[in-house]
């Protein structure tokens, strides 16, 4: 499903204006204080990409979760473990990919004393495309993954049907390669044994098409 409220076709992340620096540490630096929508009220902290900035391929999912939220860093809870196993089979090395989210800021709903996932508004998406749109001016990288379908509304500015384009690279207008992938969260809710690891050999496949941009 595309973010809440995604209706309206929006300028994608890397033509829309954006934040503008040299270095990532610079943006890093000035999304701490980033108050553009009102996630930033009740999350403990900004949570901003992660990596090298010679990195050749990005990896962008949907948001920080509770653990990332506390850590600082994306991908560090239950997703980040499973995103590091499956890339790990996909004969993929992390630490040569820079992992972000097309929001940094945790959105949840206080439920006694959990703090619950709440997906992000198209409005927030847009918002926070702000920094995406940095990230991606910075690396210029040769290939984005979309881990699902909010990274990918972000990316390409309208929803796209992420199990149509599935596996597939895109070409953006701008001539960026985008691989359409899941978020690893979603193997997380599959209940069913057999169900959940078709999913997951199929997501280790998806990631595999990574290997031919880091060669
Ligand atoms: S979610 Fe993004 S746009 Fe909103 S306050 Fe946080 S960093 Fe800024």
């Amino acid at each position: 499903m595309a973010p809440a409220q995604a209706a309206s076709r929006v300028p994608p992340a890397f033509v829309q204006p954006h934040a503008e620096a040299r270095r990532l540490s610079a943006l890093r630096q000035e999304s701490e204080s980033c108050e553009r929508c009102d996630l930033y009220k009740n999350a403990t902290q900004t949570v901003f990409g992660d990596g090298a900035q010679a990195a050749r391929v990005m990896l962008v999912g949907e948001q920080p979760g509770d653990r990332e939220d506390i850590a600082g860093r994306p991908f560090v809870g239950p997703a980040g473990k499973l995103l590091d196993e499956c890339l790990h089979e996909a004969g993929v090395d992390r630490s040569l990919c820079y992992v972000t989210n097309a929001v940094k800021h945790f959105k949840f709903e206080p439920r006694g004393k959990r703090r619950i996932h709440a997906k992000p508004s198209a409005g927030e998406v847009q918002r926070c495309a702000w920094w995406l749109g940095g990230e991606l001016d910075v690396l210029r990288p040769d290939l984005v993954v979309a881990l699902g379908a909010t990274a990918l509304y972000s990316l390409m500015g309208r929803s796209v049907g992420l199990n149509k384009e599935r596996g597939h690279i895109l070409k953006t207008s701008s001539g960026l390669h985008l691989l359409v992938t899941i978020h690893p969260s979603f193997l997380l809710r599959i209940h069913d044994h057999q169900d959940r690891d078709a999913e997951r050999a199929r997501f280790v496949d998806d990631l595999r098409s990574i290997t031919h941009y880091l060669k």
